[in-house]
């Protein structure tokens, strides 16, 4: 009988412990396959199960943004050879429920946030090696010339922030307002950009985020702490109130001043993940007559978004390597959680390499 090879895993013990362990190298099934991690990242969700917020069974293995090589396939898997360098989405829809064939890949399953299995339902790949399922609708094949950090945000951070700006179905010349310039709100801002906006004002009060913000398309970065964000919005666009509003920060006061900096008929376009209750003032929400849309978005995943968002990184619409400020071993998982999770020395996003 072979031996059972063993792999290192960041795996979720208890609340505020994440410990690398060692683990057996998991075999694809059919249908399956399995990846070594070249690369990974660390996002704010993996922040919210270490601290016990967002709860996960413990001993799963946590990750959910993988850049890698295919080590072998399970049965069925066909148009994929080993070697062959990949990246899955965060979310790792079946493409075949009916929630997939109605277009909410996303909710896979028809439960609520049902296509994010990685590192939330099944082990995720902040380990040497992950099992990808349905690898037929998730493995997308990274193209070539193009570094495992150039594709690092991809499955996850960069499929948010482009889908918070798509949702909010940007259209040439509207104005838009993103709340928060993390990476998400970064990448929303780059969305608007791209969609055509024709002014984008960011609210940041972190001097290298504002800085990068511009640099990825915002033409105002209001600081919070300086000016309130709602009146600036407001006079910016002459009384008028922007098109688009982007929440990409997760706090029911950002959620307000999005719905306070919209025009009547406008689209509030949400990202962050809340607790507690949101409200919708009676003024804000014009009395529930303006005509506005809110509407939530849940990270698109399966290959053929990822194909789209390498394709964008491929041609030079869009450099996300700024936004990658740290690097570290798997083996200094503790060292990478405290420096994010405290937002220590300036960190946006971290490449962990397995
Ligand atoms: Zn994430
Ligand atoms: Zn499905």
């Amino acid at each position: 009988m072979a031996s059972i090879s063993m792999m290192k895993a960041a795996v979720f013990v208890e609340k505020g412990r994440i410990v690398l362990e060692d683990r057996p190298i998991p075999r694809p099934g059919p249908g399956q396959a399995l990846v070594k991690v070249t690369t990974t990242t660390i996002c704010g969700t993996d922040v919210h199960i270490l601290k016990g917020e967002y709860p996960v069974k413990p001993g799963l293995t946590v990750g959910h943004e993988p850049v890698g090589v295919v080590e072998s396939l399970g049965a069925g898997v066909t148009g994929f050879r080993v070697g062959q360098r990949v990246i899955a989405g965060a979310i790792t829809p079946c493409g075949q429920c009916s929630s997939c064939l109605d277009g909410f890949h996303s909710q896979c399953g028809g439960r609520p946030l049902g296509g994010w299995r990685l590192g939330n339902t099944i082990d995720g790949c902040q380990a040497e090696y992950v099992v990808i399922p349905d690898a037929a609708a998730n493995l997308a094949p990274i193209p070539d010339g193009l570094s495992d950090e150039q594709v690092l945000l991809c499955p996850d951070i960069m499929s948010t922030g482009f889908g918070g700006a798509e949702s909010g179905r940007i259209r040439i010349g509207d104005t838009v307002a993103v709340f928060a310039q993390g990476p998400i709100g970064l990448c929303a801002t780059a969305g608007a950009r791209l969609l055509g906006a024709s002014q984008v004002y960011a609210v940041e009060s972190i001097e290298k985020r504002a800085l990068l913000s511009k640099q990825m398309g915002a033409d105002v970065v209001i600081d919070h702490r300086k000016a309130d964000p709602v009146e600036a919005i407001r006079d910016l666009t002459r009384g008028r109130g922007v098109d688009v509003a982007i929440e990409a920060l997760g706090t029911p006061g950002t959620f307000e001043a999005c719905l306070r900096v919209l025009r009547p008929g406008g689209t509030l376009s949400s990202l962050g993940v809340y607790s507690g209750k949101l409200v919708a003032p009676y003024d804000a929400f014009y009395a529930g007559l303006g005509d506005q849309k809110i509407i939530a978005t849940l990270c698109p995943g399966g290959h053929e978004r990822m194909r789209r968002l390498m394709a964008m990184v491929e041609h030079h619409r869009v450099d996300l390597t700024p936004l990658v400020t740290h690097r570290f071993r798997l083996d200094q998982i503790h060292e990478a959680f405290e420096l994010f999770s405290h937002q220590q020395d300036g960190v946006l996003k971290v490449a962990l390499y397995p």
